[in-house]
């Protein structure tokens, strides 16, 4: 008995010198990869190290786990470099298994996967041409008697490829206006059929919804009060997904009759500056 307690305290003292000197008595390992946040698309780069390695030791295969579920093979090395297809914080942790057989599990990384600025859809070349086409269809049908306002959705693709592909929905219209006969008449669109759509494999992608957009009208009439361009007080209400705006306006600051409507359009952007929540309904 009283052998016993004396093995124990001084188990417990070898322990305290141990960890007083920053010991482990057993392997840990340690998950390593991108603080904080990502953009869709942009790479995981994870890496697995292990600690206190004896002789003979070595890694035999890693398994990685995002929100619970394992990740397929081929992903068994200590590093991990897949593209962020899905948006939302991802909770990433890895299972090694040792040469001696025994198995190690790192702490949980939050990995916050954003959606892509609405500065960055703007430079995109498909998105432009789309933005271009709908600005030139605004311009055909405006006359001094009926206006109206087009615009679409904009989806970023994630499911294939290594980079977002960046496509946009059906041109809409908004109601038609004749601003000319009635002062207080506003244009305005409402845009609908944003549904995003997403992969249930583990590394699937999606096709998320990550801006709106709307032409605005010249102004056309002879008589009456002119108008300010960019956002009107209309879009400057939230998208209850914080989906970000963009307008393309005249250049301004305001439009009075006679303004030139061959003027190269203005992209103007309110809202939020990146989607925040997906589109499911
Ligand atoms: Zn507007």
């Amino acid at each position: 008995m009283l052998v016993g307690k004396v093995i124990k305290v001084a188990c417990v003292l070898m322990f305290m010198v141990y960890n007083a000197f920053g010991y482990s008595s057993s392997h840990g390992a340690t998950l390593i990869g991108p603080a904080g946040s990502l953009t869709l698309m942009e790479r995981y780069n994870l890496n697995v190290s292990i600690d206190n390695v004896s002789s003979g030791d070595s890694i035999s295969s890693v398994e990685y786990f995002i929100d619970g579920r394992a990740i397929p093979s081929p992903h068994n090395g200590t590093s991990f470099n897949e593209p962020a297809r899905k948006p939302g914080v991802r909770q990433i942790f890895a299972r090694v298994t040792l040469s001696n057989g025994i198995a190690l599990t790192t702490d949980t990384l939050a990995v916050n996967v954003q959606f892509p600025r609405v500065d960055d859809i703007l430079t995109d070349s498909t998105i432009v041409a789309g933005m271009n086409d709908a600005w030139s269809v605004s311009l055909t049908f405006s006359s001094s008697s009926s206006v109206r306002e087009f615009g679409f959705w904009i989806f970023a693709d994630t499911r294939s490829g290594s980079s977002i592909s960046y496509e946009y929905g059906e041109l809409q219209n908004g109601i038609t206006i004749d601003e000319c006969a009635d002062f207080n008449s506003v244009a305005s669109i409402n845009l609908t059929g944003a549904q995003d759509m997403q992969s249930s494999l583990v590394l699937g992608g999606g096709r998320y919804t990550v801006a709106s957009f709307h032409t605005h009208p010249p102004y056309l009439c002879s008589e009456g009060i002119g108008r300010l361009v960019g956002p009107s007080r209309g879009d400057l209400t939230p998208h209850p997904q914080g989906i970000p705006g963009i307008v393309y306006d005249f250049p301004g600051p305001r439009l009075d009759f006679g303004h030139e409507v061959s003027a190269n359009p203005v992209a103007t952007t309110w809202g939020n500056r990146r989607t925040v929540f997906p589109v499911f309904q």
